[in-house]
């Protein structure tokens, strides 16, 4: 399989030149040329298959360049019991027509974890097959979240080290206590004096600095990125909607061939694009609904075919959320021009030159044919937190509630659909304890702390899981505070070039 720029001047590559690479060279992502499809019978087979076994048969069609075994031995290593349990997706019946599938069993409790697991695996393979000799060098920016993910699939891994920026006071207490207890002998946290965006920003200037990668080669490295546009993030993700699929089957919830529904909390489009590639694959999905908060770009996008950015930007209970750029948005604009790179490239620039741009009527018929969008403002989030923890005496963090929310404006707008509805859950709840516990209590949002993440655990009779509640006790082993102007040394001076 090759893969090829959505703007189209970069050539085909392989996939191990697709995930060494991350962005092509035109500044499009990398997409298969064409995309698998399983006949129903293979589908029907794979009804009964493992996790591991699903995902190397899934992750085997796109990665051809890979060997069985290199892709099982990559599997073996990023799911194990310890950092998954025995399920790494398991999956929850709320009722006979509403399943929860929770991605959040990975060790840092969210959904990235999925994905970051596997992705260094997946990148020291492509190097070695891209005849890379260097060290791969992994620079993060986060606001909290996939920093930690991105440390715990990083630390350790042969060949490959990683420093994570992150804003000093812009990341909650845990997030923080997460990230600067990590141990592993090729990580480095360190704290950036301003906020989110100057750490971005700093991060950027770096990747886009010749004189800094030349300094880097000489001394044996290479710079190379984690984020979620890089395809080998995105591809682990289709495993879990045909695992879903299987277990509704497995179960007797759904015949076999029946059409579900998923529903997505949605950020950068990266989960639901997985959706989107798993029904063109011959999965029998319905609607994908895209679920956003507040920052409601994609709800428009989706139900007038116009993407404009230009509005104002919240911070909500839901922060994995707040983007108004979702970067891969662009790989769904590739299928839906119909495989016109030229096409793509102009939104693209005119999404840069004037932060909008207007899809065609098909192009919209299209989008409309396959998702649903809808938005939760943060009342609704906190009322959907209430619900469910009342109704089915189950706890959602603040991203499914959101999902949660869509659903029901869903059904009410398609009151005859009789789907099975499967709602990703994206994070523990123990994560976002602040804003739970004040849905549940009616009070304001607290807060994210040690403290209170024990309050909402005795009050929801639920253990916090040893992980987030383990933070406290371990040892801190990264304070550095560097200036935004000082990043670069900072990252020197780690690699001790
Ligand atoms: C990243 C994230 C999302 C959004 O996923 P995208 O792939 O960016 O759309 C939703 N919920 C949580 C908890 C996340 O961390």
């Amino acid at each position: 399989m090759l893969y090829t720029s959505t703007r189209g001047i970069s050539g085909l590559v392989p996939s191990a030149a697709a995930i060494k690479k991350g962005l092509a060279a035109d500044g499009g992502l990398y997409v298969p040329i064409n995309l698998p499809r399983f006949s129903l019978s293979d589908l029907e087979k794979m009804c009964s298959f493992s996790y591991l076994h699903l995902a190397s048969e899934i992750l085997g069609l796109f990665l051809t360049d890979f060997s069985h075994r290199e892709l099982e031995d990559a599997l073996e290593a990023a799911y194990t019991k310890e950092k998954f349990g025995d399920e790494p997706v398991p999956i929850h019946m709320i009722n006979n027509k509403l399943a929860i599938m929770e991605l959040w069993h990975g060790p840092t409790c969210a959904f990235k974890d999925i994905a970051l697991q596997l992705l260094p695996h997946l990148l020291t393979l492509s190097a070695k097959k891209t005849g890379e000799n260097s060290e791969i060098v992994i620079l993060v920016a986060t606001s909290g979240d996939t920093g930690k993910a991105a440390l715990e699939g990083f630390k350790n891994v042969p060949g490959t080290r990683i420093v994570v920026f992150y804003p000093n006071d812009g990341v909650s207490d845990v997030q923080k206590r997460q990230m600067i207890t990590t141990d592993g002998d090729n990580v480095k946290v360190i704290a950036v004096d301003g906020n989110f965006d100057d750490c971005q920003r700093g991060v950027k200037e770096i990747f886009n600095d010749e004189q800094f990668a030349k300094d880097l080669r000489d001394k044996g490295f290479v710079l190379s990125s984690a984020n979620s546009i890089n395809w080998g993030r995105l591809v682990p993700q289709i495993v879990y909607y045909f695992k879903a699929y299987s277990y509704l089957v497995e179960t007797q919830n759904i015949e076999f061939g029946e059409k579900v529904n998923f529903v997505v909390p949605t950020g950068n489009f990266g989960d639901i694009l997985a959706g989107f590639y798993a029904k063109c694959m011959g999965l029998p999905v319905n609607k994908l609904i895209c679920a956003s908060n507040s920052n409601n770009v994609l709800t428009d996008f989706i139900q007038k075919g116009i993407y404009d950015r230009k509005r104002n930007f919240y911070k909500t209970i839901s922060p994995s959320m707040d983007i108004l750029v979702s970067s891969n948005l662009e790989r769904l604009l590739y299928y839906l021009t119909k495989s016109d790179p030229d096409k793509v490239a102009e939104y693209m620039d005119e999404l840069n030159d004037s932060g909008k741009y207007t899809v065609n009527n098909v192009e919209a018929r299209k989008l409309k044919e396959h998702f649903y969008a809808s938005w939760a403002d943060e009342n609704k989030t906190k009322e959907q937190i209430q619900l469910m923890y009342m109704v089915n005496n189950y706890i959602v963090d603040p991203h499914t509630a959101v999902a949660l929310s869509v659903l029901n404006n869903y059904q009410r707008d398609n009151p005859k659909d009789n789907f099975v509805n499967v709602v990703l859950s994206t994070a523990s709840v123990f994560k976002f304890s602040g804003a739970a516990f004040g849905a549940l209590e009616n009070d304001a949002t607290i807060a994210d702390s040690v403290e209170i993440m024990n309050k909402l655990s005795e009050k929801i009779k639920v253990k916090v899981p040893k992980r987030l509640s383990g933070v406290t006790e371990k040892p801190i082993l990264h304070s550095d505070v560097v200036k935004y102007e000082d990043m670069r040394s900072a990252v020197k001076g780690f690699l001790g070039v």
